[in-house]
């Protein structure tokens, strides 16, 4: 769009990376304007208030990490499913009716021992909604969306988690089109647990990859 460029004259500023422009395009303070376009929305009689919170309501308390902890669970606990979810995750999810809105297209992306997969959206803040819920609000910070990719390991470190140094350590930059759900490692201890049994040991954090799955016995 030519109105968003510069005039001709300005010169030319690096920003040191490319996202700084797309940046400078967002609203200074986003909230606050949501808010205003809320108000004239339902002044205008175009937005139900009761709708809007009904929706938030959902997300809130019905959709939430508890999904994608069956997920993985139920993929730590049958090989089966484990495969059919990094094959082809959007059939899986679709089939399980978890789909919709924020999650149209997810691919998940399995931890070994010697890959650890993490979650970021450099751009904004895009997450698997109907797998995870609401991001939590450091996920939408600058200071993670830039840090996940140019030191996830110290980022990791201020998230308590120290990988061995053999551990390469994967970044993947999410999008409106493909969202990430990181496939953590079963823990050690839990043989023989079925997967109602592994799913209260899967947090959110692990499904990001800035966290790793509890242990049986530890407290959440
Ligand atoms: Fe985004």
């Amino acid at each position: 769009m030519t109105k968003n460029k510069p005039p001709s004259s300005a010169p030319a500023v690096d920003h040191g990376h490319d996202h700084e422009h797309v940046h400078a395009l967002l609203p200074p303070e986003p909230a606050l304007r949501v808010k205003a376009l809320e108000s004239i929305l339902v002044e205008k009689g175009l937005v139900d208030p009761a709708a809007l919170d009904a929706i938030i309501d959902f997300y809130e308390s019905d959709i939430g990490p508890h999904i994608g902890a069956g997920l993985v669970a139920r993929a730590w606990a049958d090989d089966t499913f484990r495969a059919a979810l990094l094959a082809d995750a959007d059939a899986v999810i679709d089939g399980l009716g978890h789909g919709g809105r924020q999650g149209e297209h997810v691919v998940v992306v399995e931890n070994t021992p010697s890959v650890h997969n993490m979650v970021v959206c450099t751009l904004c803040s895009c997450y698997p909604w109907p797998l995870l819920g609401i991001p939590p609000a450091w996920y939408k910070s600058d200071a993670y969306r830039s840090r996940a990719v140019r030191e996830p390991r110290a980022v990791l470190a201020e998230f308590g988690v120290t990988l061995p140094a053999d551990t390469s350590i994967r970044v993947w930059d999410s999008t409106a089109e493909i969202r990430y759900l990181v496939l953590p490692m079963r823990p050690e201890g839990t043989a023989g647990m079925d997967a109602a049994e592994l799913a209260p040991l899967v947090n959110r954090d692990a499904m990001i990859g800035t966290g790793l799955p509890l242990q049986p016995g530890d407290r959440p």
